[in-house]
């Protein structure tokens, strides 16, 4: 309950505004093939629906309705004017050649491109997904209806008006959180573990690098490695990208699991849902945890983690700076302008710094979690929109 927001507000967002399922043929491996695709646009109180499109084979409709919501929770913290969505195809691209993937990408724009639109939903990248699935979608897009706009899809890649700094978006803005508790509990540098070293771990773990900071211990799908004086993140980097693994880096080599409870400054959770549980939540040591991946901490390990006093950057937070770069790359779009790295970087800073600020805000307020606290601050952002807007 948050006694200023309507019960009937909290009612409503518990439903989508709209779910949308398709089928359509696509020829694959020489044969025709009916796939199956999912919008679903959550809640556009805020702006327009924002959110991913992911193609994977266990994709499906509830999965897709759950990270729609948060889609909509997420760009009320950071406060860009967008709701939020999500979307997704059942196919399993590692079967695909890149042909096959740009039918699937045309195909599937086909069957929704009268629901989206740069000022109805935009889509992005998600899973298995990635700028050249975003500029087929934008090119099929555009054919369809006319007329080149590249604003109805983010993520694009630069040369058809992707934006600077997309990349390092999510992870850097993790990052700039990190600073500023650090500045808070009065620390200059700090020990930090990466629990998936892919596209966001590796860049806040650069960023943490760069500056100073000892990254002591990454992993990733197949295992981690450790250096108690600090990893040497390039060479990691390096090695991950020739040999297809951070195991094979120089250092000592131990279990993914075991990363979580190495005795670090901050643990910080880049790879997938579900990775602090119950059974391993009271095994954690870190004081500090920032949840770059979606959903990484249930919420009985939540509970547990409360009790043990650690503090949790929540992922509605902590990993909206590739959304708040997103909306920044359909702003240059619509506006007709290009932002250089650093203005994107600047712009991207104070954006998750004032959210953070908002969030420890309302966890003072309300002296209850960050997580909570960024709910109700959502909450609040999407009541009074809904408010100003009438029925
Ligand atoms: P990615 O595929 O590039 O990286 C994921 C990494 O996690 C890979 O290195 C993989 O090997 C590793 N991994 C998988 N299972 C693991 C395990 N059991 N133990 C350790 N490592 C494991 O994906 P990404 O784009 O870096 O996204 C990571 C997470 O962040 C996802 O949950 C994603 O939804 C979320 N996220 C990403 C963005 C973005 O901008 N890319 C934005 C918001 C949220």
């Amino acid at each position: 309950m948050i006694p200023e927001v309507p019960e009937i507000i909290i009612e409503k967002l518990k439903l989508p505004n709209r779910e949308v399922e398709t089928t359509f043929i696509v020829t694959l491996q020489g044969k025709p093939t009916i796939l199956r695709g999912f919008r679903v646009q959550h809640n556009n109180w805020r702006g327009p629906y924002k959110g991913g499109i992911r193609f994977a084979p266990y994709v499906n409709k509830d999965e897709i309705l759950n990270l729609a919501a948060q889609m909509t929770f997420k760009t009320a913290v950071v406060d860009v004017p967008f709701g939020g969505g999500k979307g997704g195809v059942i196919v399993d691209t590692k079967k695909l050649t890149q042909e096959e993937i740009e039918r699937v990408s045309r195909a599937f724009v086909q069957t929704i491109y009268d629901i989206i639109g740069p000022h109805k939903d935009i889509p992005a990248p998600d899973m298995y997904t990635n700028p050249h699935v975003m500029e087929w979608m934008t090119d099929e897009y555009s054919k369809l209806t006319g007329k080149w706009q590249p604003a109805v899809f983010t993520g694009k890649p630069i040369h058809v008006g992707g934006s600077q700094g997309r990349t390092e978006a999510t992870g850097l803005g993790g990052y700039y959180i990190f600073e500023e508790i650090l500045k808070e509990i009065k620390k200059e540098k700090a020990t930090i573990a990466v629990h998936g070293f892919g596209n966001v771990g590796y860049w806040f773990a650069h960023f943490a690098w760069k500056n100073g900071h000892e990254v002591i211990a990454v992993s990733d799908s197949q295992g981690g490695v450790l250096n108690p004086n600090g990893l040497n993140i390039p060479e990691v980097n390096n090695t991950k990208k020739m040999t297809g693994s951070v195991i094979n880096a120089k250092g000592q080599h131990i279990s993914s699991d075991e990363l979580l409870y190495l005795d670090v400054d901050f643990l910080i959770l880049a790879s997938k849902e579900d990775i602090i549980t119950q059974q391993n939540a009271g095994k954690i040591q870190a004081p500090y945890i920032i949840e770059l991946a979606n959903s990484p901490i249930t919420p009985q390990a939540d509970v547990i983690l409360a009790k043990n006093n650690k503090v949790v950057i929540p992922d509605i937070l902590a990993n909206a700076g590739g959304v708040t770069v997103s909306y920044f790359e359909w702003y240059q779009n619509i506006h007709d302008e290009v932002w250089s790295k650093p203005q994107v970087f600047e712009r991207l800073k104070e954006k998750m710094l004032d959210a953070y600020a908002n969030v420890k805000q309302t966890a003072q307020d309300k002296d209850t979690s960050l997580r909570n606290a960024a709910y109700i601050l959502a909450i609040k952002r999407l009541a009074e929109a809904y408010q100003k807007k009438g029925e």
